[in-house]
């Protein structure tokens, strides 16, 4: 039987970085965790929206980080609108900022040793792999997966948001704008944070439109300037989403695996990557503890990745290439065809935020019903 190194250094302490280190420490295994900012947590995206189902299957106690809760979204384009609600709250806003440092407390309390103000270089990663699996958790620019040659993330969008002291017309709806001349690759969006806080933002593909650009063309749109008027942003920020999956997520030999955006573990719908990235460290540590104890190969942990998320990540990818590709008048067209065939009241009733095949299989079931 092969035999692991028995400690684990964690580099990067997001989200999932601290869920690793939260169920490897829980499973008796020494972790450590180095981030190389002063303040866990404190990215520059300052709120994030998760699935109600997705956030309970990651084990988080998030309530303390939960600042609204939506029923619904507003898909739009060249004037057309596809309203999708649902009868009880589906999603929750979180106080990015709180929810990592919920995340490290669970960590710590489980037992990992966390060190702020550390930034792994790559001589630091030579010497931990003497004694240490390493679990490169350190976002989409990774120095992990760079040091050790694990491929390339081939897509990325460009963000910028910022957040206004004005109230929602709708505090539970978020929006969504569809255009690929301005927003290629993702979308713009309105999003209630909070009571009488709303977040304006835009996403697109790197290469495509400076993001501050888009962002600003965004603000000149009459949805956003009747919203904001002439409030000054509280707080504005650009970053970076991973839209597709890194070319190699475990390196068996030097025993080193990548989570979160770091292995691109991200939705290409959305840019969410908090509960796949966060599915992710609990299957890394499974595999990592089965590793240690039983002697079964690291790559254990891409297999239980892509069996429950590989055809879920091809089919936002497939709806993300869908929308990037339609004109906004053609997106406008599709929006008034699905409303006359129910689709609204449909993907009401069925959709799912995170795992699309679900909703496929319901359309499939209904249809053999009927
Ligand atoms: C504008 C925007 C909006 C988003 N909205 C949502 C959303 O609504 N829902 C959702 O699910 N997702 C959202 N995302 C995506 C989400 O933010 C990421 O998927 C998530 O943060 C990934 O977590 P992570 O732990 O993998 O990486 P990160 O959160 O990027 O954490 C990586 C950590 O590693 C540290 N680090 C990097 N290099 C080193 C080093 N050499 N040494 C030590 N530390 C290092 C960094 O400081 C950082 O703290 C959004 C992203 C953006 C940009």
């Amino acid at each position: 039987m092969r035999v692991l190194k028995e400690h684990v250094a964690i580099v990067g302490g997001g989200t999932a970085g601290m869920i690793a280190a939260r169920e490897l420490s829980r499973r008796g295994i020494k972790t450590a965790v180095y981030e190389q900012k002063a303040v866990v947590g404190h990215p520059i995206h300052a709120s994030g929206i998760l699935s109600l189902n997705g956030l309970s299957g990651l084990g988080i106690d998030y309530r303390g980080a939960m600042t609204n809760e939506l029923r619904g979204a507003n898909l739009h384009a060249a004037g057309s609108t596809l309203r999708v609600m649902t009868r009880e709250p589906i999603a929750a806003v979180l106080d990015r900022k709180r929810l990592n440092e919920i995340c490290r407390d669970e960590a710590e309390n489980a037992g990992a040793k966390v060190t702020v103000r550390r930034r792994i270089t790559p001589s630091d990663l030579n010497s931990m792999g003497n004694d240490s699996i390493i679990v490169g958790a350190d976002g989409a620019v990774s120095a992990v997966a760079r040091h050790f040659s694990m491929g390339r993330i081939s897509r990325h969008v460009l963000t910028f948001k910022a957040e206004y002291n004005v109230s929602a017309q709708d505090p539970g709806v978020v929006d969504l704008f569809f255009d690929k001349r301005i927003y290629r690759g993702l979308f713009a969006w309105i999003c209630p944070n909070a009571k009488d806080i709303v977040e304006i933002g835009i996403g697109v593909d790197s290469g495509f439109m400076n993001s501050k650009l888009a962002f600003e063309r965004f603000l000149q749109t009459k949805e956003v300037a009747e919203l904001i008027g002439s409030s000054r942003p509280l707080a504005e920020g650009a970053s970076m989403i991973p839209m597709a999956r890194r070319e190699r997520i475990v390196d068996e030999e030097r025993e080193v695996l990548l989570v979160g955006d770091a292995a691109g573990q991200v939705k290409a719908t959305t840019g969410g990557g908090i509960i796949f990235g966060g599915n992710a460290a609990l299957m890394a540590a499974k595999a990592i503890d089965a590793g240690i104890n039983e002697g079964t190969p690291l790559s254990d942990y891409e297999r239980m990745y892509m069996n429950k998320y590989g055809m879920e990540m091809r089919l936002h990818s497939f709806v993300n290439r869908f929308y990037s590709s339609m004109s906004p008048g053609g997106l406008a067209n599709m929006i008034n065809l699905a409303k006359s065939v129910g689709m609204e009241g449909f993907l009401s009733k069925y959709g799912d935020m995170d795992l699309p095949s679900l909703m496929i299989k319901r359309f499939f079931l209904r249809s053999l019903a009927d």
